[in-house]
């Protein structure tokens, strides 16, 4: 394939019968082709171009054929990059039956020119298509892509479609031809601004599917070879088209293009991460060109005037805690309310650098409300933490615009997760019944001790004993046997708890492996053996297969409560007793006395 510069300086054959013919300015990235069909008399040239480039268009066709053979000029627009040389051409083409054609769109603005010879014929009144006499062209309507009356031509025997402003993109350097598919990304930053809409060039793009397209001769950027036209006609369906309309004052569609794909990757990895923290991390990452960010949190409003903070500190956790102070009455206002204390400003830069526990640099904070989708009023703030204050100029907040409204669905999700989950777990805690183990829970445990505690007092004969149960190296059950198989030996741990206490007696599962029996009425000498007992019925339990012989044992410590001793007291001594059977071996039970 001809690639290099020098080449470029010569027809190019790109077919039987078809040769590119244009003329590159230097230092202008936007290489406007020309193409001629040789075919006898009947020759067709495309897109002719203008006094700065027919020069050298002309010597090129004439390397090829004298221009006397040229009947037929197409025009695909009337652009005066490919049109401006019409009214010369129309003193070069002397012969009677030449003409100029296009889309009456065009055609009615080409008029101006003021042609005296050369007619100009519509290209549907021809039926969409031209017979040079054993060769057809083909005309295919491609509306708005990128002007009303946008075509492309298809020539049926080279299979190469002359796509005029579709397909095309800038090139930096000089080259006819796509090599890769990183030929995409000229023609990408082309179509995102230039391209009215995705839904219409998606609808452009189906119908040149159908047709048999084996080369891609666009006017402008490169050339592209069958290997690579699925491919990039896959990738222009699917583009985000009309990007100009991100911004008024901005024409670097380079830029533009850059920040186009950022916004469209926020919104996925909104989509796609499930965790909040992932979503977060990203977000920072592909804002970090565009702003000078550290980290980004967020204020969420609940229930009763509460608030959550969800940080990088307590990994997106949620805690209950309310804004600084600056930004404290801001949740909950309507969008008029905002505007209002606000002065007008969509988003609020703070002035002042704030220090943060952790950060060594104080950091400004830009804050953004994120709108309930339901009742439209500030149900969390975004403070995007950074280490300098940004000017919030026009292109930034319409990015900003556009961040809001996936970031607020996303942390609305969020934080009713967390809201579910600290209701979740009130409810476990308030429960009597641990799930796993059945044994009473600990937040039962301290309502039912407050009680037994006052009868104890009152009546001495109502006695306490506390035996605090730990089974041995019971992680190393969990690390060889699995933590299903762990959860089993729990649960019947806890049945010979049940299975030596009375109904008077309070077994309950303290949390993890650590267990206690409250016994209740019973002398010193009593409790030590339910407690003795109870270590060796575990010690004698089977588990089979896959533990096998392997047997579990517990440390128990024994404490027995006097009258008007506090609950905490008993409870460590029943603790560091607990602790001396583990030092003393593992599998006995000790007496505090
Ligand atoms: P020690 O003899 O010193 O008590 O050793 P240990 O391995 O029992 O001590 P440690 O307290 O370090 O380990 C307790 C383990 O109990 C760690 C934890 O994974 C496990 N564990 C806690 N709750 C559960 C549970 O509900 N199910 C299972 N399978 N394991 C649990
Ligand atoms: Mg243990
Ligand atoms: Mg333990």
């Amino acid at each position: 394939m001809v690639t290099s510069a020098g080449a470029l300086d010569h027809a190019v054959q790109l077919a039987p019968h078809v040769w590119w013919v244009g003329h590159r300015l230097p230092g202008d990235p936007f290489q406007c082709h020309a193409y001629l069909i040789e075919w006898g008399d009947q020759s067709v040239l495309f897109d002719p171009g203008s006094p700065l480039t027919f020069t050298e268009t002309l010597r090129k066709v004439q390397e090829v054929i004298p221009l006397s053979k040229v009947r037929t000029i197409i025009c695909h627009h009337q652009d005066p990059d490919i049109t401006a040389i019409l009214p010369h051409l129309d003193t070069l083409i002397t012969r009677p039956d030449a003409q100029v054609l296009s889309h009456w769109r065009a055609i009615t603005l080409l008029k101006h020119l003021g042609l005296k010879r050369l007619p100009m014929h519509c290209v549907e009144q021809m039926g969409w298509q031209l017979d040079l006499g054993g060769r057809l062209l083909q005309f295919v309507f491609t509306p708005y892509l990128h002007f009303p009356g946008a075509f492309c031509t298809f020539d049926v025997a080279s299979g190469i479609l002359f796509s005029s402003d579709l397909f095309g993109g800038l090139s930096a350097e000089a080259g006819l031809f796509a090599e890769n598919e990183g030929c995409f990304e000229a023609i990408r930053t082309f179509h995102e601004h230039y391209m009215p809409s995705r839904d219409i060039l998606a609808h452009g793009m189906s119908k040149l599917e159908q047709l048999p397209i084996r080369m891609v001769a666009p006017q402008h950027g490169s050339i592209i070879p069958e290997p690579l036209i699925s491919f990039v006609i896959n990738q222009l369906k699917g583009l985000d088209c009309g990007l100009f309309l991100l911004t008024h004052t901005n024409s670097d569609y380079r830029r533009l293009s850059q920040l186009n794909r950022m916004l469209r990757e926020m919104m996925q990895t909104i989509m796609i991460y499930r965790e909040f923290g992932e979503v977060v991390e990203r977000i920072q990452e592909l804002s970090a060109p565009l702003l000078p960010i550290v980290g980004l949190e967020f204020y969420t409003q609940m229930e009763m005037g509460e608030a959550m903070h969800m940080a990088p500190e307590s990994r997106f956790h949620g805690v209950r805690a309310n804004p600084p102070e600056g930004f404290r009455g801001l949740l909950g206002l309507s969008r008029q309310q905002w505007w209002q204390r606000c002065a007008g400003q969509a988003y609020v830069m703070t002035a002042q650098a704030i220090e943060v526990p952790g950060e060594t640099e104080p950091i400004y904070g830009l804050v953004l409300p994120l709108f309930s989708t339901q009742t439209d009023t500030v149900r969390s703030l975004a403070i995007v933490r950074l280490t300098e204050q940004v000017t919030l100029g026009e292109e930034l907040v319409r990015i900003l615009d556009q961040l809001c409204l996936p970031l607020s669905v996303a942390v609305e999700r969020e934080s009713l997760l967390r809201v579910m989950d600290a209701e979740r777990q009130q409810a476990y805690e308030r429960s009597i019944r641990d799930a796993l183990t059945g044994l009473y829970t600990r937040h039962y445990m301290q309502e039912a001790l407050v009680r037994l505690c006052q009868i104890h007092n009152r009546d001495p004969e109502a006695t306490i004993a506390i035996a605090a149960f730990d089974i041995d190296h019971f992680k190393s059950v969990n690390d060889q046997y699995g933590h299903g198989m762990g959860d089993q030996v729990l649960r019947r741990v806890a049945r010979v708890l049940v299975d030596n206490s009375r109904s008077v007696d309070l077994p309950v599962r303290l949390g993890g492996e650590e267990l206690v029996l409250f016994i209740i009425g019973v002398t010193r000498e009593m409790a030590v053996t339910i407690s003795e007992r109870i270590r060796a019925r575990i010690a004698e339990l089977k588990f089979g297969v896959p533990m096998q012989d392997r047997q579990v044992t517990i440390s128990g410590g024994v404490a027995f409560r006097a009258v008007q001793e506090p609950v905490e007291r008993v409870m460590e001594r029943a603790d560091m007793a607990l602790y001396q059977a583990k030092k003393g071996g593992r599998n006995r039970v000790i007496i505090s006395h």
